[in-house]
């Protein structure tokens, strides 16, 4: 029996993981969940999962849980920290499901207790990549299990074989909802149309960065590290169907592929329970019949000029990621408020890039103050819009 954590538990990926949890009552118990502000989700998985303690960011909702789950349930909210109620558990898995980078700290302090992390949260690795991958290698009872479905199917491809026998890595994208909109009508899209995306059901802000392809680019970084690859080894394809995950090219010309019905209990259950293959539920099976064709292109940099932007700060290592992940975040909040429009979201991320002085190796406290100065400073853009 595996203890887990959840942090970011009433997020999508945080559900489909409980959903996964729920299918193995044998295997793993919920010791922690972490919300944002869904307290109506987290109660009733405080009420289904029984855990010894829950985190939620807020105080009011967080009286309203102690009222109602008396004593027994432990409760955090932002006065004690996330990192506090993390540790407090120590459980066998972290699942780090939140969005931003709110889980950094707990995510090293589980890798240097030699715990396994599933990582799903991609900003963690782009902001603070070299400190994570210090603390996974000097602890080796540590695992870092990543549950981003393009990481995890390159995860398993590259199992059982050597990493100097890889040539390149191929990730795949769907080129998300505005693959076939053109350029000039995208300003006047809405909201609706951006965030709609065609095969994976997801997260506001996570589904902004589908559209304008800096999904893609954070996810170059995220593989950079994982996998201790060179940038320009890693290569975005769009594939549309998105029954391909990604793929790893090796010296001798095999590509091994990973493929798999897009929902995100399959990489979740990977990160859960490698190296053993849970058994999934009857409607994860992949059905060949459906699948007609499988197409393939390289992305349009001009009509989405993220992934450049990401390529480039990805190249320039050091800090640039950092702020590139912060400008990000804080530029399609703004554009979700109604802000900004769809296209500034690049001109803001590149803006803000060209005013920051790179470091080349920042520790930690220069990454969260690089961090805040990256989030005042795309504010500031913003409202001067
Ligand atoms: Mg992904």
């Amino acid at each position: 029996m595996k203890t887990v954590t959840v942090l970011g538990s009433t997020g999508s990926v945080g559900v489909n993981c409980l959903r996964v949890i729920k299918q193995h009552p044998d295997r793993f118990r919920i010791l922690g969940l972490a919300a944002g502000s869904k307290i109506d989700i987290l109660k009733e998985q405080i009420e289904e999962f029984s855990p010894e303690s829950v985190f939620l960011r807020e105080i009011e909702p967080a009286k309203e849980l102690k009222r109602l789950f008396g004593p027994k349930l432990k409760i955090f909210t932002e006065k004690e920290g996330l990192r506090t109620f993390s540790s407090s558990l120590n459980s066998d898995i972290l699942v780090a499901a939140t969005s931003g980078t709110s889980a950094l700290l707990p995510v090293t302090d589980a890798l240097e207790n030699g715990k396994r992390v599933a990582l799903s949260n991609k900003e963690i690795l782009v902001m603070a990549g070299f400190l994570v991958m210090s603390k996974l290698k000097a602890n080796p009872k540590a695992s870092l299990i990543p549950v981003d479905s393009e990481h995890s199917a390159i995860f398993q491809c590259l199992e059982g074989n050597r990493r100097q026998d890889v040539r390149r890595l191929i990730l795949t994208g769907s080129g998300g909802p505005l693959r076939e909109i053109s350029k000039d009508r995208f300003n006047g899209l809405s909201k609706e149309t951006v965030i709609n995306h065609p095969k994976w059901k997801m997260g506001q802000k996570i589904s902004v960065d589908s559209a304008t392809l800096m999904n893609k680019g954070l996810e170059i970084i995220e593989a950079s590290w994982l996998f201790d690859t060179p940038i320009d080894s890693i290569q975005v394809l769009i594939h549309p169907e998105a029954v391909i995950h990604s793929m790893v090219e090796f010296n001798d010309g095999a590509v091994l592929a990973q493929l798999g019905v897009t929902d995100m209990r399959l990489p979740i259950q990977v990160a859960l329970g490698f190296p053993e293959r849970l058994l999934a539920s009857p409607d994860m099976r992949l059905d060949f019949k459906e699948i007609s064709s499988l197409r393939f292109s390289y992305p349009d940099k001009s009509k989405f000029p993220c992934l450049d932007i990401a390529y480039e700060a990805a190249k320039k290592s050091g800090s640039a990621p950092c702020v590139l992940s912060a400008a990000d975040e804080v530029a399609v909040g703004a554009y979700l408020a109604d802000q900004i429009n769809f296209m500034e979201i690049p001109t803001i991320i590149e803006t803000v890039l060209s005013h920051h002085r790179h470091v080349m190796n920042p520790d930690l406290n220069e990454i969260q103050s690089i961090h805040a100065w990256a989030t005042e400073e795309t504010r500031r853009l913003c409202r001067a819009l």
